[in-house]
This record gives C-alpha cells, structure tokens and sequence, in this order.
C-alpha cells in the first residue's frame, strides 16, 4: 500500500521517510488525484509541447519498467540519453520502477566531447543506453566514432506497444540504488554518485522544510535535466510533493533569457532558480519593454546556487525586477553538491539573500573577521550567506589537515552528515574512504562527508569561500581564484563574464599567478570604441589597455603580481555541461598551448 494521506488534508503532511520510495509516492499521487498535471513541457516561455498528469506518468511509467523488466535489465545501469522533456522523465522513473539504476548524461552535440559520455559509459559499466527514435538518429555517429558502437542502444518511443499490466513492482527499500549522478566535472572527471532511496527521500524531505514547500508549490525549470539541481530540485521535487512541473529546454533560456521569466509570468509558478550567471544574465539582457509584461509577484523562492552567489548579482536582479512585483525576499542563495544528493542549505522561505564583507588578508589566513561600515578601508570581500542546516543534518567546519573542527571563526573544509549524504561513488576504491568516510575526534561513530569545500559559519550563517583543490597559494596565503576572477571580470567591458579562469604555476621554484581570459569578439578600446575592425596600431592599444586594467585590479584588491594574462577567443575556456569553468583543464591547456588565442575579425 502507498503512504496513508489523504489528498484533501495537506498532501505532505504524514509522507513518512525511509519508508517509501519516490515509486511509491508517485504511485499514490496517481491514486488520490491523477487527473491533476504531473508534467508540461515548454517550447519557449509561453507555448506547450506536451503534458502528463499523475495517472498519465505512472501508466508510462509502469509500461517501461514492463519493457525492461522483459529484457532482464535490474540491478543493469541504463543510460538516459535525452533532449530536456518529458520523454526524459518518464524513463528516469521507469528506470526506477523497474529497479534499473539510470544514468542521467548531456547528449554530446560535438564528436569531440564525446569521450566524456565514453568516460561515464565505461565507468558505469551501462548495459543499454534508452533514448528517443530523434536522438538516436543523432547519436548513432556519434557514438560510432567514439567507439561506442557495441553499445545497445534503444528508442523509448519505439518499444513494443504498452506492456504495463505485465509490470512486477519491484522490491525496493531505503538502502536501494535509485541512481547515478555524475557530478560536474568542475575539478576532474565527473564522478558517479550512488544515490539510494533513501537519500533521495531525506533530501525531499529536507527541501520542502528549508523551501517551504506545499500542496500549492508550481516549479518552473529550464535548467538541464542530467544534473541534480534540474532533476532533483526541480522535477522530483515536484513529483515528491504531487505538485506541478514546468519544464523548458536549457537552450531556450540560454538563447532569450526573458523566457525564463515570461514562464514565471504566465504560469503564476512559485518556486524557480538557475546558477547565479542566470540571474546575472536576465538583469542585464532582459530590455525594459520585455519587463513591462511580466508579473512576478507570484515568485515565493528564486534560489540560487551550484556556483559562488555574489551580492551585486542579486543586487541587480532585485532591482532590476522590481517593478515586475518580484520581491527581493524571494532571493534564496543555497549550497549544495551531488554527494550530498543535491541540497545542503538555505535560510528559509522568504529570508531573502544575507552578505557580509570579511577582510580579504584576515581570510587569505583562513580567519573570519567581519568589516564594518566604519572600516571601510580595509580589503574586504563581500561573500553571501547560504544560510544553515536542516532536519538531523550536521554541518561541521573542519581543519582538513589535522582533521579535527575548526573553532569559530575559523575557515575549514566543509563536512557533513546526514542520511542524504549518498551511499559512495560508483567506482571509487579509495576515493569513497577519503571522501566518505571522514571521522571526527569527537563525534565518535559519525561518518563525515569531506565537500572539499572550503568554508565558515557565521551568525549562524554557513560562507563558502573556494574549493581545496582550486586554491591558489601564494607566500602563504590562500586565495580563492573566484574572488580573483571576479574582479577581473569587472576590470574592463570587453571581458567576457563567467570568461576567467585564475590558476597557479610554479616557475623556478617559485609559485606565480596566471589569468586566462576571454574577450569579447569585438573589442572596446577607449570608452565606447569598438576597435576590431579598426587599424592595428588601434588593437594593440585596445588590448594593452585589457591587460594593464588586470594587471592594476587584481594588484589593487588582492596584492597579488599577475605573472601572465592570456586574452583568449569567446568560449575558448573549458566548461562543464553546468557551466562551471574547469581550472584544472584550462591550466592544462595553457602549458600545452592549446587554448585559443583571442584575433581581430578579419
Ligand atoms: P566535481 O566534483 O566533478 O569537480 P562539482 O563539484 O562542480 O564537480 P557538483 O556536485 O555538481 O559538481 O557541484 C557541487 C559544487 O558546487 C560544490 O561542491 C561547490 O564547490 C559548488 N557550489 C554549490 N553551491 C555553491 C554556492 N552556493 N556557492 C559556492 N559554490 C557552490
Ligand atoms: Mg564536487
């Protein structure tokens, strides 16, 4: 039997965790209210594509759990190979009702960036890569050419005609592996997490505490739906609570920002967030006519996170939004990380986005010292709460050295525990001990996930300040190469934004600090001058110009020498599918000399 709730009290309220499984509860949404939307699909902001109602999910649901229980796939890992839409969603949970453990991955556009999909597809060991007749077409060369061709590859939307009443329901409890969730691939190559159940339950329940979620919550999403902020945080979320999800193609947004919004506007949804490069994106593409339509008074929680979260950007936004009726309490920074199955935490619905300035040289020494208004001299870096924990989660700052807890005021690696905390990576060995299975001095019997982020608490406020692995050490002090290349993002306009990786080198003996940067394709020399098309002696200046402002910036706010700054094309640094650059990678490239110089346009 599914969870005892009756729909017309409150549908959360009584929804037990550890157990029932998102099967079971997707499963009685369609038994007390099936008729209601599961599911709709966007074309663009305003236009529907397609949609499903609970009844209508879980039909599809158990008719694909049915197909692959008859090809023997459980306990199999199975590829998602998908455009963002519903066909997606409804593989992931046949996946899940048939007890094979899906993989979420981007659909390489590129043959060149297929030997990521290789890389997971031999690391998750997949049985079968399920995808529709469209994709496939695509993908068949693909894949060929990145010597995947033994791989079994099959259309959903070709499968044998519904096959749901042969469905078994499978035998699924806490401990029970949903699924894979490769993570970004910011610092090496993306890792599988092993997601049970259980840890997908704890989160949901965590979510609709720290969100504030209800019956009456509407979720809009254009965010990629092979990452956990997109699926997890959006479409379960939305299938855990009964509730609606709007979904709309990463590439719509990517293209007309205003989509976004306009989806925002038009479906009266309450919940929606991105990355903080969306927000920045639509307070600066997003034209004042394109804001006289849209209403966004309805917005309760605009979260913001998987990234540093800056204050101007949510300065920006809340201004800039204003007149649409959205109101800047909805701002909601939050951290989180796919070990932790997605959500760590926020500081609640409605408590807007709380930044404080610490002193810069304070911090480089991993202490916390807050500048006040009447310190105004002092180099300060303005960092944004991501609020605190939820439910029985323990969040500790911890020396990462020594291992044993910072005290207050002092910057640590960021560990937690918790029963969202997943159950390892896929293939790790060692590298599920390390990070998995961190013990504290004193909470003995505790296992601690190490984030590898670094971090303070302060007024109860949880600051992430770098990633272990990225920190540029220089004489001693720390620094954190996204503060380094936020001031360098703003040091000129022709730099592009998001465009900068900062990354140390050592050059005889001696550590050094390089920018690399991508310009615009044309180039502003003296303000307001576009000199790409102009005489050379112009473009020399121009660029000269680029590099002295770096230069001068990051030696005025972070005392530091640049020893090289390299002026790239657009796009030419390497990324995640998130977004997320890729220092490794770009250091990488740079001493091979691969990374793509910026030229005039001819
Ligand atoms: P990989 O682990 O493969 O290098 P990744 O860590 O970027 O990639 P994800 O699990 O998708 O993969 O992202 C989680 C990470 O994103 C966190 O560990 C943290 O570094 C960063 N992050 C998430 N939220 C925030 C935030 N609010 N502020 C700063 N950084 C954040
Ligand atoms: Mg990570």
């Amino acid at each position: 039997a599914g969870p005892r709730f009756t729909p017309d009290s409150d549908r959360l309220r009584g929804i037990p965790t550890g157990a029932y499984t998102l099967v079971d509860l997707v499963q009685s949404h369609s038994a007390a209210h099936g008729e209601e939307r599961a599911l709709t699909f966007l074309l663009n902001g305003v236009d529907e594509a397609g949609s499903l109602t609970y009844a209508e999910l879980d039909r599809e649901a158990r008719s694909i759990a049915a197909w692959l229980q008859s090809q023997a796939l459980e306990g199999e890992r199975a590829l998602l190979l998908f455009p963002s839409g519903l066909e997606f969603v409804t593989a992931f949970l046949g996946c899940l009702y048939a007890r094979v453990i899906p993989v979420p991955v981007n659909p390489p556009r590129l043959n060149r960036k297929a030997h990521r999909l290789r890389s997971i597809v031999e690391d998750a060991g997949v049985a079968v890569a399920l995808t529709t007749m469209r994709m496939q077409e695509r993908m068949t060369p693909v894949l060929a050419e990145a010597g995947m061709n033994t791989l079994r590859i099959v259309s959903m939307d070709a499968r044998p005609a519904d096959m749901g009443r042969c469905w078994q329901p499978p035998h699924l409890h806490g401990d029970s592996l949903a699924f894979l969730q490769y993570t970004s691939g910011s610092t090496s190559h993306p890792k599988g997490v092993m997601v049970s159940h259980g840890n997908l339950l704890a989160n949901h329940r965590m979510m609709q505490e720290a969100f504030g979620q209800t019956g009456e919550t509407r979720i809009v999403t254009w965010l990629p739906l092979f990452h956990d902020m997109g699926l997890i945080g959006n479409v379960l979320q939305a299938l855990y609570l009964g509730t609606e999800c709007t979904i709309m193609p990463p590439e719509v947004f990517l293209m007309k920002p205003v989509c976004w919004l306009q989806a925002m506007s038009q479906r009266r949804a309450t919940f929606s967030g991105a990355p903080n490069f969306a927000y920045e994106l639509c307070a600066q593409k997003v034209t004042e006519e394109q804001r006289r339509g849209l209403d966004l008074s309805g917005w309760e929680t605009a979260f913001c996170g998987a990234e540093p979260v800056h204050h101007t950007t949510m300065e920006r936004f809340a201004t800039a939004f204003a007149s649409c009726g959205f109101g800047r309490q909805a701002l909601y920074p939050c951290y989180g990380l796919a070990e932790a199955t997605l959500f760590v935490s926020g500081a609640g619905k409605f408590a807007g986005a709380r930044s404080a300035r610490f002193s810069k040289s304070e911090l480089e020494n991993r202490r916390v010292v807050e500048v006040t208004g009447s310190d105004s001299l002092v180099p300060s870096r303005m960092l944004v709460s991501c609020g605190h924990t939820w439910e029985q989660q323990e969040v500790v700052i911890v020396d990462p050295d020594s291992g044993v807890r910072c005290a207050q005021g002092e910057v640590g690696e960021i560990w937690i525990s918790g029963p969202h905390v997943a159950q390892g990576y896929w293939s790790g060995g060692g590298r599920t001990t390390h990070a998995f299975d961190a013990l504290l001095p004193d909470m003995e019997g505790t296992r601690f996930l190490r984030t590898g982020d670094l971090g303070f608490i302060h007024h109860g406020g949880l600051y992430i300040s770098g990633r272990i692995k990225d920190l540029i050490i220089i004489a001693g002090r720390n620094h954190d190469p996204a503060d380094i290349e936020h001031t360098v993002g703003s040091s000129h306009v022709s730099i592009r934004s998001s465009g900068c990786a900062a990354f140390q080198t050592e050059v005889e003996e001696e550590t050094k600090l390089v920018i690399a940067v991508e310009l615009e394709r044309t180039i502003e020399g003296s303000p307001g001058n576009s000199v790409a098309a102009a005489q050379d002696g112009d473009i020399a200046s121009a660029l000269h110009d680029i590099v002295k402002n770096i230069r001068e910036a990051v030696s005025a706010l972070h005392d530091l020498s640049v020893h090289e700054v390299v002026l790239l094309r657009p796009a030419a640094l390497p990324k995640t599918s998130s977004g997320k650059i890729q220092r490794h990678a770009a250091k990488a490239a740079w001493m091979e000399r691969t990374l793509k110089l910026w030229q005039p346009r001819k």
